[in-house]
């Protein structure tokens, strides 16, 4: 299996902070609040795009980070921090390195998916009035943002697929047009796995594969992997690779209709596929014998290209051509919906357990995120962070384990004094 992959670490925007203000009007002696909200701080999404092939770009670049957003002024809303929009190739999956786990999975072209959340924007004291407190004097923090280390492997499917008899030349093919090293071997059998590789033209890159094995006992089935299925089915383009010179001196254009049955047997919508003939080997043909063999195969009706792996002759009119006949399959494909963002989950799950160091510690993503939140200055926006822990059940949870006044409450890095108030 050939895996591009790359690390990289998604950073989202922080959310400003939300202000403390009041309503400063003529002939009003006190207004009420007014303080507006901070803006949100930038996500990091990624799409799944045809024309991007490869995870090269974030290997180069392995750090992305979206701006923080705006702290609000008075009355005016803080602005949102710019999300960043980064093209995957379609297939990419991604893992969270710190939960060990894929997060996202983008196998249609449009699918998007927001890979780090900008934190939401703080809320002003306007938010916080209510009957018994109408004079809010605090604020919220925005909430952080998220750091995402992360892994993108991309399985690369193939474009084109090189099929043919065994001994044809299309390992020699691959080696001569792409920056893989395939085995070649000398004798008329090769693996079943396919070998795949990353053909450059006209600066666009499309992947090959050699599929050996398709042939010997492929439409019975015999020791087919699934990943070699997705190959031959993922595949746009064909090259059909004739031998031009078989040593066992069979008939070229016989062989090549061999090749063709078979697939069709295999797989009748492979079979359908665009395709062009490379008659290899040129170099060791004979001159003046090659027009012979052109007449017989000009009566197919396909794409002709004389070629020699070895020698590299014939090689770019091919490319050219399969590229294009690519370009055209892709343009035929159906746009695929855009799809909605997914959006993670934030986990809500919170636990109180026993302090190494004495004391109590409230443990959860929500929780911690609550604290981060909270002007630690500000007497009564701790009350207020202390009656939301109460609604939660995790003041009660602390008296449950014996939590009495004056005691430490950590939640990550901060610590309370615990208080019934
Ligand atoms: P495959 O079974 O289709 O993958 O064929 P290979 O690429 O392994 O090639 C089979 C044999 O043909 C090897 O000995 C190659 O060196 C040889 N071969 C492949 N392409 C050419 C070519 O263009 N010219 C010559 N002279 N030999 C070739
Ligand atoms: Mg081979």
């Amino acid at each position: 299996m050939f895996l591009d992959e790359a690390l990289v670490e998604f950073t989202s925007g922080t959310g400003g902070s939300g202000a403390v203000a009041f309503h400063r009007e003529k002939h009003v002696p006190r207004g009420g609040p007014n303080g507006a909200d901070g803006g949100r701080g930038g996500d990091i999404i990624l799409v799944a795009e045809r024309g991007c092939r490869t995870l090269f770009d974030f290997k180069l670049r392995g750090k992305f980070r979206a701006d923080d957003g705006v702290h609000a002024v008075g009355n005016k809303r803080g602005k949102n921090g710019k999300d960043i929009i980064l093209k995957v190739p379609v297939g990419t999956v991604v893992h969270d390195l710190v939960l060990n786990e894929v997060i996202a999975d983008l196998t249609l072209h449009g699918m998007k998916v927001v890979i780090a959340k900008g934190g939401r924007g703080g809320f002003g004291n306007a938010h916080y009035v209510s009957s018994v407190r109408q004079v809010p004097n605090f604020a919220q923090k925005g909430a952080p943002g998220e750091v995402l280390p992360a892994r993108l492997e991309l399985k690369l499917l193939a474009d084109v697929g090189l099929i043919g008899l065994p001994n044809a030349g299309k390992s020699t093919l691959l080696g001569r047009v792409s920056a893989a090293k395939p085995k070649v071997a000398d004798y008329p059998f090769t693996t079943i796995v396919p070998n795949l590789g990353v053909a450059r033209v006209a600066n666009d890159t499309f992947v090959v594969a050699d599929m050996p094995g398709l042939i010997e006992g492929a439409s019975q089935g015999h020791g087919l992997g699934h990943q070699f299925l997705r190959h031959i089915e993922r595949t746009k383009v064909l090259v059909h690779v004739v031998d031009i010179m078989p040593i066992d001196e069979s008939d070229p254009l016989e062989n090549f209709h061999l090749i063709e049955e078979e697939l069709m047997q295999y797989n009748a919508e492979v079979a359908k596929r665009p395709r062009v003939v490379a008659l290899s080997k040129i170099d060791v043909l004979p001159s003046g014998e090659f027009n012979a063999i052109r007449e017989r195969f000009e009566s197919l009706g396909l794409p002709l290209f004389p070629i020699s792996a070895v020698t590299g002759q014939g090689i770019e009119p091919l490319m050219f051509e399969v590229y294009s006949l690519l370009q055209s399959a892709e343009e035929a494909e159906p746009i695929a919906v855009l799809l909605p963002a997914q959006e993670r989950k934030m986990d809500d799950n919170w636990e109180v357990t026993a302090a190494e160091e004495g004391g109590y510690e409230i443990k959860g993503k929500r929780i911690l995120r609550m604290a981060a939140m909270t002007d630690l200055g500000n007497r009564d926006a701790i009350r207020y962070l202390h009656r939301r822990l109460q609604r939660l059940g995790i003041i009660t949870a602390l008296e449950e384990m014996g939590a009495q006044e004056g005691d430490n409450v950590y939640i990550g890095d901060f610590v309370f004094s615990f208080s019934e108030w």
